[in-house]
């Protein structure tokens, strides 16, 4: 198992966000987390990068514990994260945004073959190099939150909402990158308010309710179950 992470629980203060949080992350798969508003999709999956820290059970990468590590450790272990809304910096062009996600590595060669990989994938970002992240579009931006991430050499790509706000031509060009990445072997982590796509895309779903592990078990598996049906697809 790539990642595994048991029995974890987030707290913000006093607000109990996630409780007793089992997931497991197999090398080379797509595992999705879905559900409601304020369910604690993204609690868990900043739990899982390192970005908020859990008060109980505890996190491992290829076996390794990494929930007590600072974050800049678990990037240099291999995850990597796109977060909710992009977060690019948007006074930089988007070259330096993509730097930016190989700030921790001394591999100078393998970042120059990373970038050219990176705008191979996406022709656009390399049209647009020199121009600021502020001025793309709002799937270019995504789409260089991705890039940015994979300038790390990550083992496991962490994805907040990457849908979100996205006219749906654009969604399908996402959902296309997602598969060609994982095609290539990273595993991907994928949180997800749009259920449909979600699973999809993902071989294992997870559904969590507020703050709750609900369901879990093959995507596929979880896109037939009545209440996932009811309940987030709308059918
Ligand atoms: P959404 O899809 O609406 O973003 P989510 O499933 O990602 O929801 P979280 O953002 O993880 O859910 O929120 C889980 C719970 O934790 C919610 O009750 C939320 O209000 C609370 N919460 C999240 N972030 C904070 C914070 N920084 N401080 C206090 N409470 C928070």
């Amino acid at each position: 198992m790539l990642l595994e992470a048991r029995g974890i629980a987030v707290s913000y203060g006093k607000v109990s966000a996630i409780r007793d949080i089992s997931i497991t992350v197999p090398e080379g798969k797509i595992v999705t987390i879905i559900g409601g508003n304020g369910a604690g999709k993204t609690t868990t999956l900043r739990a899982l990068s390192g970005m908020v820290p859990i008060r109980s059970g505890e996190i491992r990468l290829g076996g390794t514990r990494i929930d007590t590590l600072p974050a800049d450790r678990i990037v240099a272990h291999g995850i990597a994260h796109v977060p909710e809304g992009r977060r690019i910096f948007p006074d930089m062009t988007v070259e330096e945004n993509l730097r930016t996600g190989a700030f921790l590595r001394r591999d100078h060669d393998k970042v120059e073959k990373d970038l050219a990989d990176v705008y191979a994938r996406f022709p656009r970002l390399r049209e647009r190099r020199g121009q600021r992240a502020q001025t793309m579009s709002g799937g270019e931006q995504q789409m260089l939150a991705i890039g940015r991430a994979l300038m790390s050499d990550p083992k496991i790509l962490m994805m907040d909402e990457p849908s979100m706000g996205l006219a749906p031509v654009i969604v399908e060009e996402i959902a296309v990158i997602i598969e060609e990445i994982n095609a290539r072997g990273l595993s991907v982590v994928l949180v997800e308010q749009n259920a449909e796509l979600a699973l999809d895309l993902a071989d294992q779903a997870y559904v969590l309710e507020t703050g709750n592990m609900a369901l879990e078990g093959p995507a596929h598996e979880l896109h037939d179950n009545e209440h996932v049906r009811a309940a987030y697809l709308g059918i």
